[in-house]
């Protein structure tokens, strides 16, 4: 017999909190090798002992069957360790020192196969129980009150395991094996139904069974689920849909749907391969795909073909959706606001919103909303990166002292850094609203907290109203580093791409403070990550009232067409083109906005694309109303795009600012003649890819770079996507967009701590 030999193994990645030690403990104990499997701050250390041949298959079987939801990013193999005594056993080790969010904290999973199974087993001990979890799946995230990850620093620590839970807890052969929030209906969570009144109506199978009831009858049900409450309806009842949007104030903006399961999604949905592997990926995001004609509600979307599909991911999810499919899943709050998580924010909901609560009592801890994302190309492009990503980090091409970056102020999301990884919060929201802000704040000192780290480099917007630069500018004894607005789009884009040199960036979105005091929105920069030059640049147009103008495409509208001197004045002769949108707008206004152009009154110059999307919207009258969700125009202008038409209008470039008056013209005379809105907006889109395609071959030919960095919200546009990509690319250029963090400001605070590790690089 060979003699036994002694080797080391370390796993660094997401291994902790995974069920990787158990894992581990199998593999060995069925290959009868002897040792120990521990947790440290740089992962998991594995001591073996055994014959070689058991030693490479142990080697073998890590890699190729490494547990569900680890991510290992590298196994060190150490040959010679120090001598340890021999083992006559395989033991899991206490942690000495686990959970450490860069060795792995996993974000919350969405429930596995198996515990389904035993949830749909009558005679399993946790049949019908809505809070079973194992080491592969359940709340992570949402329920630590602080690391290392154990029981006790959850909000689990509540519950006092059960004879039967405990001796799973502390069984290494277990698939439970130190699953801390580990729970069965005698030890764990239990469920109640609330009225308006906050009276219980029911509990635990008699509460979910009136919940289903009432969902079936036509209620909105206030649910509470991994990082928040849902409203949630039936999603087939126009009716419902109408008093969910009134109750709401959300007329027009989609609502995701959650299916029963892929078979069911299908029957509503057309997906491919890669929608369908993020549909039932374990952070369970939603997925916005292509429904089939005439299965949905028109009410779910009606500004796009578009619907937001999920699945579920908590075990109540599944018992209450297998009765009653699908359900609308929308965040329980009002407009803006953060989303409601605590049973005692239940009575702003209760009555108002929702007519009964489905509430149980294992707390959320840290609220946390739904992803979203789209698949374009195979790829996400993700809208929202929040529940089931955070606080996964991401990889920086640069290193340094920790990094606080505040983020913008709509779709806010603030980062923290720590070598050279980066850890994004959870999607904050528009910080102008006083609970967003109140829970930015708390989440930075929490996120900081869970990392252990006290950054003294902080990074922020450069503009000074946004209430994330005035957090930074409060905090004392902090080194700050101003941002501009777009070079931190596109340093965000380089980031998650892993590119430090120099590149042609195109920044596209709705506002961004410039560095000349304007706002700027249509930029395309020379930068790396530490400085830029902005080297052409959309041209300005102005914006009558202001912020006025961004929630009335309608105003931006006639801002354009005044500008252009395609509008005639009040009183004189009116020009026939464009007279829709005047007569839209009322005497009044119409009026009041002349004076304001006329005179240059409260009309600050933008060179912002959304701006210019807004308007175009308008001139092609799609757009007759205030908007009432922020970037509706340019999703309306998408959606009815004919994707045949190929012609584009004529622009300007000059001295590197693309002047769309030659545009503006023919849009004005094609609109008087009547062609319809599909043909217009697909000019107008072919006509942006082509002009961005002028600008950066211009930007080649006098720089010679080749690389094209695409960031910015207008880049959520998939037709605008496509059609750049496909132009660039086919003149030789390499093209990088989004993959990790969105294109829109929820992906800027990566992009500003990115630019802050370079420059704290060189100046330290
Ligand atoms: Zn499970
Ligand atoms: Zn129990
Ligand atoms: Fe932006």
């Amino acid at each position: 017999m060979p003699s036994p030999k002694h080797i080391q193994i370390t796993v660094k990645g997401r291994v902790q909190g995974v069920g990787f030690r158990p894992t581990v403990y199998r593999y060995a104990t069925q290959l009868g090798l002897l040792g120990t499997v521990r947790n440290d701050t740089s992962g998991v250390v594995i001591d073996l002992q055994g014959p070689s041949q058991g030693l490479n298959a142990f080697i073998e079987l890590l890699e190729t069957a490494p547990p569900p939801h680890a991510i290992i990013e590298k196994i060190t193999l150490d040959r010679n360790p120090p001598a340890i005594t021999p083992a006559n056993d395989f033991r899991i080790l206490p942690s000495s020192r686990s959970g450490d969010l860069a060795a792995g904290m996993p974000p919350d999973l969405a429930t596995c196969d198996q515990c389904r199974d035993e949830m749909s087993a009558p005679r399993n001990r946790r049949y019908r129980y809505p809070f079973l979890n194992c080491t592969d799946c359940g709340p992570r995230f949402t329920i630590i009150a602080a690391l290392p990850y154990d029981r006790v620093r959850t909000s689990m620590a509540a519950f006092q395991l059960c004879p039967e839970c405990l001796a799973e807890y502390h069984s290494p052969a277990d698939r439970r094996f130190e699953a801390q929030p580990n729970a069965c209906s005698v030890c764990g969570p239990k469920l109640r139904l609330l009225a308006p009144s906050e009276d219980t109506l029911a509990h635990a199978e008699q509460a979910l069974r009136e919940a289903i009831r009432r969902l079936r009858a036509g209620e909105i049900l206030a649910i509470k689920g991994l990082g928040g409450f849902h409203l949630a309806c039936r999603a087939d009842q126009d009716e419902t849909i109408a008093r969910l949007r009134s109750r709401k104030n959300r007329p027009h903006k989609a609502f995701a749907v959650m299916f029963a399961s892929l078979e069911e999604a299908n029957q509503y949905c057309y997906f491919d391969n890669h929608e369908k592997a993020a549909l039932a990926s374990p952070a369970r995001p939603i997925v916005i795909v292509k429904p089939r004609p005439d299965k949905l509600s028109a009410m779910i979307s009606p500004d796009t073909d578009d619907v937001g599909a999920l699945l579920p991911y908590t075990p109540l999810h599944h018992l209450l959706l297998a009765e009653v499919s699908p359900l609308i899943m929308t965040s329980a709050n009002f407009a803006e606001e953060p989303i409601r998580c605590d049973s005692t924010e239940l009575n702003m909901l209760l009555g108002g919103i929702a007519d009964a609560a489905l509430d149980h009592d294992r707390g959320i801890l840290r609220r946390c909303d739904d992803s979203v994302l789209k698949i374009v190309a195979g790829k996400p492009l993700f809208y929202r990166r929040s529940r089931g990503f955070v606080p996964a980090g991401i990889r920086i091409p640069t290193t340094g002292p920790s990094v606080l970056a505040c983020g913008a102020e709509l779709k806010n999301t603030f980062c923290v850094t720590r070598r050279d990884q980066a850890f994004i919060s959870q999607h904050i929201g528009d910080l102008t609203e006083y609970r967003a802000f109140s829970f930015f704040q708390e989440s930075v000192t929490d996120l900081c907290r869970l990392l252990e780290v006290t950054p003294d480099i902080v990074a922020h917007d450069l503009h000074p109203d946004y209430l994330s630069t005035v957090y930074a500018q409060q905090l004392p004894g902090k080194y700050l580093i101003p941002v501009q607005h777009h070079h931190a789009h596109i340093a965000s884009c380089m980031a998650e791409n892993g590119l430090s040199t120099p590149v042609i960036g195109i920044a596209l979105d709705g506002t961004g403070y410039g560095p000349d005091g304007t706002i700027w929105g249509g930029e395309f920069l020379v930068c790396d990550l530490h400085r830029f030059e902005r080297v052409a640049h959309f041209k300005q147009y102005p914006m009558p009232g202001g912020n006025a103008a961004v929630d009335d495409p309608r105003r931006m509208a006639y801002g354009i067409l005044f500008h252009e001197g395609l509008i005639s004045a009040p009183g004189s002769e009116p020009t026939p083109a464009n007279l829709d949108l005047v007569n839209s707008l009322g005497t009044q206004c119409r009026d009041m906005l002349w004076q304001m152009l006329e005179r240059k009154l409260n009309c600050p110059g933008t060179s912002s694309a959304g701006r210019l999307f807004d308007a175009v919207a308008a001139i092609i009258g799609i757009c007759t109303e205030p908007v009432t969700y922020e970037g509706q125009a340019a999703v309306r202008l998408q959606f009815i795009a004919n994707h045949e038409v190929t012609e584009a209008y004529p622009v300007k470039l000059i001295d590197n600012i693309l002047d769309w008056g030659p545009m503006i013209q023919c849009l004005s005379e094609e609109k008087q003649r009547g062609v319809s809105p599909a043909i217009m907006a697909a000019k107008f889109h072919n006509t942006i890819a082509q002009a961005l395609l002028e600008v950066v071959e211009n930007i080649r030919s006098t720089t010679g770079l080749t690389q094209v960095a695409l960031s910015g919200g207008v880049f959520q546009n998939e037709r605008l996507l496509h059609l750049t990509l496909t132009a660039l690319r086919s003149h030789d250029f390499n093209v990088y967009q989004h993959h990790q963090v969105p294109p829109n400001d929820g992906g800027i605070a990566l992009g500003q701590a990115a630019i802050a590790l370079a420059n704290t690089a060189t100046a330290f």
